[in-house]
């Protein structure tokens, strides 16, 4: 009897650190542009996020604003993360999401932190919102379909198990590919400065409309139901991971902007 209630002990324990440890690679997007953004920041810039953000990494503070999803008291902002348009429509802001979506939610975030009446605690809590939502705007998935919920349901299989559209583009093939974010951080291609400069030009809603065309060449590449495996990697690994580069150039643009 004792054995067979370590034994299930054991088991409990072991299946608890796994999904966990699911969990735990989900976030690795986020962090990669984190890592990168920092890259190109201003001295002036890191002085200040170092203070408001007390000596954490962005890449460790990317993944609050998914970590409060936990939490009711954050509710207002769960609309912040993604926005829904038509495929073969640019961002209308008469038609944004009155509770607020990727567009308003970074100007909003701008705005607190620009603002010299704000306290350091409020500055910090957007500034966190702001690191993840550039992140977010870089996942052509949280530019889908409304109908589809950004992927959500638009079911797939990866691998032989059942998934969705956004769950791959969120972390299901960067995990595949098995490395942590630093070291995706550290073998981002090499960009000439005037690569960089482009990609920093622009507004949020250019950023936007132009991660959009990605979102249509990802919808065009899989029909529902699809057994994606290790060709689709092929073909969009080096999409994803040029994407956070992007994602991370771009926050250090805002981050600079601001500061
Ligand atoms: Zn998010």
């Amino acid at each position: 009897m004792k054995t067979r209630i370590i034994y299930l002990l054991i088991v409990l324990v072991t299946f608890s650190y796994q999904s966990n440890a699911s969990e735990v690679w989900g976030p690795t997007g986020h962090r990669v542009v984190g890592e990168i953004a920092q890259d190109y920041l201003k001295p002036k810039t890191k002085r200040k996020l170092k203070k408001l953000l007390k000596q954490k990494s962005m890449a460790f503070l990317s993944t609050y604003a998914d970590e409060i999803k936990s939490d009711k008291r954050y509710n207002e902002f769960y609309t912040w993360h993604y926005v829904n348009m038509p495929l073969d429509e640019d961002y209308d802001p008469s038609k944004a999401n009155k509770k607020g979506d990727l567009v308003t939610g970074i100007a909003h975030c701008k705005k607190v932190i620009k603002d010299k009446n704000s306290s350091d605690a409020d500055k910090a809590f957007y500034l966190k919102m702001l690191i993840h939502l550039i992140g977010d705007l870089h996942q052509p998935m949280h530019i889908g379909l409304a109908e589809d919920r950004g992927g959500n349901d638009f079911k797939v299989q990866w691998h032989y198990s059942d998934t969705n559209l956004h769950a791959v583009w969120d972390f299901k093939m960067i995990d595949r590919f098995d490395m942590g974010y630093k070291e995706l951080a550290e073998n981002a291609d090499i960009l000439t400065k005037d690569q960089v400069k482009a990609y920093q030009e622009g507004t949020v809603i250019d950023w936007v409309n132009d991660v959009h065309i990605l979102t249509k060449d990802v919808y065009s590449s899989v029909k529902k139901d699809d057994n994606l495996r290790y060709r689709y990697s092929y073909k969009y690994m080096h999409t994803a991971r040029a994407q956070m580069q992007i994602g991370g150039i771009r926050l250090a643009k805002v981050l600079n902007d601001l500061f």
